[in-house]
């Protein structure tokens, strides 16, 4: 297997969550491989909410020099605005469709136009769950390969051939919010990355705040909650952060409403529909009451 430089585009789709310390090491190592090898980078990311709002290109380059962060609409802007923490439907996650697959599905139409392509994807030896998933989408245009699995590349050999070729340890690449272990790896090394951004966990805290006053089952973690942990964790900078920005917003009163529809059988739950309409804001929790 092959791969011409001068023929590869490398797509990167920005949720608007990725922490600072990933971009920053992708900056300082692998845009100057990029520029060496004179491969495309495409940078790309929602324009809004809804699928009309169509996607933008933040950049498109062969000597790429920065990473952007975030386009239009992030990620946490639409989990703000709903009021939700990111979700599993059918086994999938929706914020991966809807920030990264169908952002990157759609720069690959408008560009590609019909063209046949080979995928290359980054999934590990470790990852075929992953694979799976994406062989279950796969149209006549698009041939997928996995080289990491091909060499049989697990995480670590990944890592250590990083370690070797960077002088780092390389850190996971994932949206602050994200709660997917799959993602975001042990729950110590999730736990001491927030620590090192105590703004960034305040975030998120705030997140899950809205997503549980509105819905007590929208723990970040399902069962546990990220307050919880990082209440355990004593991270008290993150805490400090998050009353900050409680103090400093506005607080509002909702009405919810919610159908949940049958599921196939008596077991199952079928799609839930959620109606939110404030009745009231004030600049105090007490004055909202
Ligand atoms: S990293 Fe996590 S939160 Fe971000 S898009 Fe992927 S699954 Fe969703």
């Amino acid at each position: 297997m092959g791969y011409d430089p001068a023929s590869m585009i490398a797509v990167y789709a920005a949720t608007g969550d990725e922490w600072d310390d990933t971009l920053a090491d992708c900056e300082r190592h692998i845009l100057p491989l990029l520029r060496e090898h004179q491969v495309r980078l495409v940078q790309v990311a929602r324009t809004g909410p809804f699928e009309s709002d169509g996607i933008v290109v933040l950049d498109d380059s062969r000597s790429p020099t920065r990473l952007h962060k975030a386009g239009p609409w992030r990620l946490s802007d639409e989990l703000r605005t709903t009021g939700t923490v990111p979700m599993v439907a059918q086994g999938r996650r929706t914020c991966s469709i809807k920030f990264k697959e169908s952002v990157i599905d759609r720069f690959i139409a408008a560009d590609l136009q019909g063209r046949p392509y080979r995928h290359v994807l980054g999934f590990n030896a470790e990852e075929g769950m992953r694979v799976l998933r994406d062989q279950t989408y796969t149209p006549l245009t698009r041939a997928p390969e996995y080289p990491l699995i091909e060499w049989g590349y697990g995480r670590a050999e990944c890592l250590a051939l990083l370690r070797e070729r960077f002088g780092i340890t390389w850190r996971k690449s994932y949206c602050a919010q994200c709660p997917f272990p799959g993602n975001i790896g042990g729950l110590p090394q999730h736990l001491e990355r927030l620590r090192t951004f105590p703004e960034r966990a305040a975030e998120v805290l705030m997140l899950e705040h809205s997503a549980l006053a509105l819905n007590p089952n929208s723990r970040l973690f399902g069962a546990t909650t990220l307050h919880g942990h990082v209440m355990a964790d004593r991270n008290t900078e993150a805490l400090t952060a998050f009353r900050r920005a409680q103090a400093a917003g506005t607080w509002s009163v909702y009405r919810v409403q919610r159908i949940i529809w049958a599921g196939g059988d008596e077991n199952t739950k079928g799609p839930a529909w959620r109606s939110v309409r404030t009745v009231g804001v004030a600049d105090t929790r007490a004055g909202a009451v």
